[in-house]
């Protein structure tokens, strides 16, 4: 199993995805786990920011993840919510809804449930998040930091939601970006940060490939390749 955590617009999602890929293994991107319970709880009409009643929409709330990394699918009581979750309504909300103890402590048990499930079959996992390596997987084969510059990222998510149609302004998602890394690295539970034992890759000047290239090479001196195929670790 492969742990990839860090900061939004690290390159985190689109590089875990074809890590996975390219390994035949699953991939798991825990971060729209918490987006479709942020949108479960925007639809209740309900306040990001009330512990109690965020709980009760989580714990009510129907999510299947499905792990294929050529097309990952998220499903919201059984609709697919896929683009709804990347909007901006729940990408403001996102941050104070995982703060939330309860919503953590009930998603951090389902990915465990998603990735031991995954582990006994052939393949492996990539598994994507903010916790993974502290929280989620400590025992993880790979951990892997992804960092940037705050700058690099706010470009990369506006050239991202440019691509996919969404209205986006850089100096505003640059704004979003640091908020974010604020909520993140300061919430009580879970904060986001390095595992003691977790390689830092800093993304800022590699594209895509070269981030890629720069993981496999660390599954394989890890000896994890034949490891994710044979015995799916
Ligand atoms: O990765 P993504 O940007 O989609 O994550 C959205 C939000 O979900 C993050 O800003 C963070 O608040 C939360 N998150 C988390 N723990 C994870 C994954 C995501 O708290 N493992």
């Amino acid at each position: 199993m492969v742990a990839l955590d860090g900061p939004s617009g690290t390159g985190k999602s689109t590089v875990a995805r074809k890590l996975a890929a390219e390994l035949g293994a699953t991939y798991l991107d825990t971060g729209a786990m918490y987006r479709a319970v942020t949108l479960g709880v925007l639809r209740a009409g309900a306040a990001p920011d009330d512990a109690a009643g965020v709980e009760r929409i989580a714990s009510a709330a129907k999510l299947e993840m499905g792990t294929d990394p050529l097309a990952p699918t998220v499903f919201l009581d059984g609709a697919d919510v896929a683009v709804e979750i990347r909007g901006p309504e729940v990408t403001g909300a996102v941050s104070a809804v995982s703060a939330v103890g309860a919503v953590r402590e009930l998603l951090v048990e389902q990915q465990r449930g998603l990735i031991r499930e995954a582990l006994s079959a052939p393949g492996g996992i990539v598994v994507e998040g903010r916790d993974i390596g502290t929280v989620v997987a400590p025992d993880a084969g790979l951990k892997v930091f992804l960092t940037a510059s705050s700058h690099a990222r706010a470009q990369r998510r506006t050239a991202q939601d440019t691509a996919e149609g969404r209205v986006s302004d850089l100096e505003r998602t640059h704004a979003d970006v640091r908020r974010r890394d604020a909520l993140d690295s300061g919430r009580r539970t879970s904060p986001l940060r390095r595992a003691d034992d977790a390689l830092e890759l800093d993304t800022t000047e590699l594209d895509v490939a070269a981030v890629v290239g720069r993981l496999l090479e660390l599954v394989e001196n890890r000896g994890l390749l034949a490891g994710m195929e044979r015995t799916s670790r």
